[in-house]
Formats: structure tokens, sequence, C-alpha cells
């Protein structure tokens, strides 16, 4: 299986290495979009089939947890997987995330960081 990944974050120097980051750490990939803060993320989801979420919190126009929150609302988009790459260290923020079932990446991070995060919270086996 390859995953189709969806990367939303309003760095463009960010989603590079996050997607420098996830082609290094051995994950199979499919097709890979990237969006520049929520509103264009919650856009691409509405037009392109996506599996797994990786979203940063601080963003302009529409932030990472409120594309989520509206992730959660749409049925279309509320099992999606979501990994949060951030430099949040709120811990009622992380604890917030948590309970939306998203799983949260400390930036700086290693491509092996992210693989075992996809690969846990995708339930993809030692294989894949
Ligand atoms: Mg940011």
């Amino acid at each position: 299986m390859s995953i189709n990944v969806l990367v939303v974050d309003d760095s463009g120097v960010m989603r590079a290495m996050i997607i420098k980051s996830m082609k290094m750490s051995g994950l199979s990939l499919g097709d890979i979009h990237q969006a520049g803060n929520g509103e264009e993320g919650l856009a691409s989801l509405d037009q392109n089939w996506i599996d797994l979420v990786v979203v940063d919190i601080n963003m302009p126009v529409m932030n990472g947890e409120q594309m989520i929150d509206s992730m959660k609302l749409n049925p279309e988009t509320e099992n999606i997987p979501i990994v949060v790459i951030s430099t949040e260290g709120s811990k009622v923020r992380l604890e917030s995330l948590k309970q939306k079932g998203a799983a949260f990446i400390h930036k700086p991070f290693t491509p092996e960081t992210i693989r075992d995060t996809v690969k846990d919270i995708m339930n993809l086996d030692d294989g894949v």
C-alpha cells in the first residue's frame, strides 16, 4: 500500500524537509500534496484522495487545530490519520490534540521518528 499524503505547513522549507524525511524514512509514499494553511489543506482534502495528513499548528488564515476540528466534523475526513509536527510545547494543546486522535511529533525530528509515528497511527506492519 502506498500512502497518499497531504503536508500542511506555512513554511515551504519545512514542507520540503518533512517530505524529504518521509521519503528517506522508507515509508511507501504515493501522491504527495502540499498546502500552506488549514484552509488550503481542507480544499486539497476535498479534491484528492488522502490517506494521511501531516499538519503544522501555527499557520495564518486557518491554523492546524482549526483544520483538524473541521476534518472531524466531516464524515469524509473524520477518520483520516493525522500527525501534527510542531514546535508547540503547550501541554494543554498537546492533550487536546491527543484527544482528537492526532499523533504529535516535535520539531526538529528524524526520519525514524516520522516513520515510527506514521506506522503506529496507521497500524502498518513492519514490512511496509
Ligand atoms: Mg508554522
